[in-house]
This record gives C-alpha cells, sequence and structure tokens, in this order.
C-alpha cells in the first residue's frame, strides 16, 4: 500500500509514458493526486496504466442528475467540523500558504490552491499530515525535497 510521499508508477499524460510519481495525498484511504517525477506535472492517480477503452463493450450509465442530488441533499461531517473550525478563526489568523516543500505543525491553518482554507489536523511523520478540508479528510504531503 503506498501513501503520501512515497513513489509510485503512474501513467503521465504528458510523458505519455508510465513513470515513477510522487503521492502527493491520498482521500479516504485512496490515492488522489501524483507529481510527476520527469516532468513536474501534477495529477489524478489512474494507476499505472491508461484506461484507453474502444468503447464498444462499455455500458454507459445514464443517470437522470440523481449524483449531483444525492451530493448535495446532506452535509458530510468534515464539512460541519470545517465550518465550526472555520468560524472559531480569528481575523488576522495567520493562514499559511500550502506547498509540498514546506513542513507545517498540527494547529496549522494552510490555504490550498483547489481545497480552499484547511486545517492541520495532525502531523503523521515528516513528510505527511492530516489536513481537514470542506469537503474531505486528506492526508497530504508535506516538506518534501522533490524537484
Ligand atoms: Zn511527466
Amino acid at each position: 500500500m503506498s501513501s503520501v510521499g512515497d513513489l509510485i508508477d503512474a501513467y503521465c499524460l504528458r510523458c505519455k509514458l508510465t513513470l515513477s510519481h510522487v503521492v502527493m495525498y491520498e482521500s479516504g484511504g485512496t490515492i488522489d493526486k501524483v507529481k510527476c517525477r520527469t516532468c513536474g506535472a501534477e495529477h489524478k492517480y489512474r494507476g499505472p496504466k491508461p484506461e484507453i477503452k474502444s468503447g464498444a463493450t462499455r455500458s454507459k450509465k445514464v443517470k437522470t442528475g440523481s449524483a449531483s442530488s444525492a451530493s448535495t441533499g446532506r452535509q458530510k461531517p468534515t464539512l460541519k467540523e470545517w465550518t465550526q473550525k472555520h468560524e472559531d478563526l480569528k481575523d488576522g489568523a495567520n493562514i499559511l500558504p500550502y506547498s509540498i516543500r514546506d513542513p507545517f505543525n498540527a494547529g496549522d491553518v494552510i490555504r490550498h490552491p483547489t481545497f480552499g482554507v484547511g486545517f492541520v489536523e495532525r502531523v503523521i511523520s515528516d513528510t505527511r499530515m492530516d489536513v481537514l478540508f470542506h469537503d474531505a479528510l486528506r492526508r497530504m504531503a508535506m516538506n518534501m525535497k522533490t524537484p
């Protein structure tokens, strides 16, 4: 089982090759995003090979908007917790811009370009931390000396 900060083989769309990637973060125990060590591109983890199917045998699931209504129907527990923490934030609180190269500590508030404000719940190791974002608790890489 790979985890944040580990190297993993993944298909890079830019390099068009299966190459070594750094796991940037995972969500719910599955790898979410990786960074290509060759070209530096960051993208969703798709597995070691691209999913290219001719579509002949693929059965399309047609849904009439049920997916979107399900996600908005009820609040996720992370959202409630995040909202509370966000309300408790004081004006002028120090929100640190997230960088995979910087070290963070439990209790830090960070701002991620994609996920927005996050609260560092705990530090797992020198290079891993759990961060509470409004939509999910994510395991993020940090303090990485990657190119
Ligand atoms: Zn690449």
